[in-house]
């Protein structure tokens, strides 16, 4: 059975009740739940102790004109899943007040930041990071799971995790992928049959770029040419091989590192990423 709690003090009560040699697996999400959550979720059930998932549509990530309205939302649909999964526990904000009591505190993770998503999406990582800090400070989770999809937001809550002594352990799971390589994202559901066919550009840049790349190819401009063709009628945001660490874009591949892509198909912006290590 899964406990569905809408408020900070809910949340807590049920924390509190725990004993404390009870372990908490903690999965956050936005909802819409697709194979790649269940993954994660699994995952966690698969470790022991209470899975704890929540599900809240964060508006402080999104910016002016992005999706936050029209973002796909079903929460029946979600919770019968959570079930199926085994969740003890759905954390499901009534609303955004219940974790923003004041807009006043923020955190801020600086550096990781400033490339990929964080130039196209100013403030999206402030939001983020101030959301999940808050989560896990009312879940005081054991591990934390969190997709390899979305690699920044992951290196980037890793850095935050570290510097703010944030409770537990954090994990990154693998991409989830439709059977002809489209990653699974909440964000396909904008997709129509012209747009979903044409979105499949990017897995198969990201092939061409690891099969170039286990060939012996190292050159991160010749990796990279011609992506833009590649893609469209899709238009390219970004396409940076970035050092797995720091994220900072390389010029020729020494060590790990990723290729992190992110591209609009209409008006739906989709990303997707590849490792790479020599
Ligand atoms: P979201 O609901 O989009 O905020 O995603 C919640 C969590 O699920 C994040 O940690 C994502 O990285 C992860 N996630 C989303 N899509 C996938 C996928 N295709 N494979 C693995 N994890 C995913």
């Amino acid at each position: 059975m899964t406990v569905v709690v809408r408020t900070v003090e809910a949340l807590r009560s049920w924390r509190a009740a725990l004993p404390t040699d009870e372990r908490v697996a903690f999965v956050p999400t936005m909802g819409f739940l697709h194979e790649g959550h269940l993954s994660l979720l699994r995952e966690a059930r698969r470790r022991g102790g209470h899975v704890v998932l929540s599900i809240f549509v964060n508006p402080t990530q999104f910016g002016p004109g992005e999706d936050y309205d029209r973002y796909p939302r079903d929460e029946d649909g979600d919770l019968a899943k959570a079930r199926d999964c085994g969740v003890a526990l759905a954390f499901c904000p009534h609303a955004p007040e219940e974790l923003y009591p004041s807009r006043d505190t923020w955190v801020n993770v600086e550096q990781l930041d400033r490339h990929l998503c964080g130039r196209s999406r100013p403030g999206h990582f402030r939001g983020v990071c101030t959301v999940v800090c808050k989560l896990l400070a009312l879940v005081r989770p054991d591990v934390t799971l969190l997709g390899e999809k979305d690699f920044q937001q992951l290196a980037i809550v890793r850095r935050m995790h570290e510097d703010l002594f944030l409770p537990g352990e954090i994990v990154g799971m693998p991409i989830v992928r439709e059977a002809d390589g489209l990653a699974l994202s909440s964000r396909n559901a904008y997709l129509d049959g012209t747009t979903r066919a044409q979105a499949l550009a990017i897995p198969r840049l990201l092939d061409r770029i690891a099969a170039a790349f286990a060939a012996g190819e190292r050159d991160v401009a010749t990796l990279c040419a011609g992506a833009a063709e590649a893609l469209a009628p899709g238009r390219l945001d970004y396409l940076e091989i970035v050092d797995e660490r720091s994220l900072t874009p390389l010029t020729r591949i020494d060590g790990p590192a990723r290729a992190a892509i992110a591209a609009f198909f209409g008006r739906v912006r989709l990303i997707d990423n590849r490792m790479l290590v020599p």
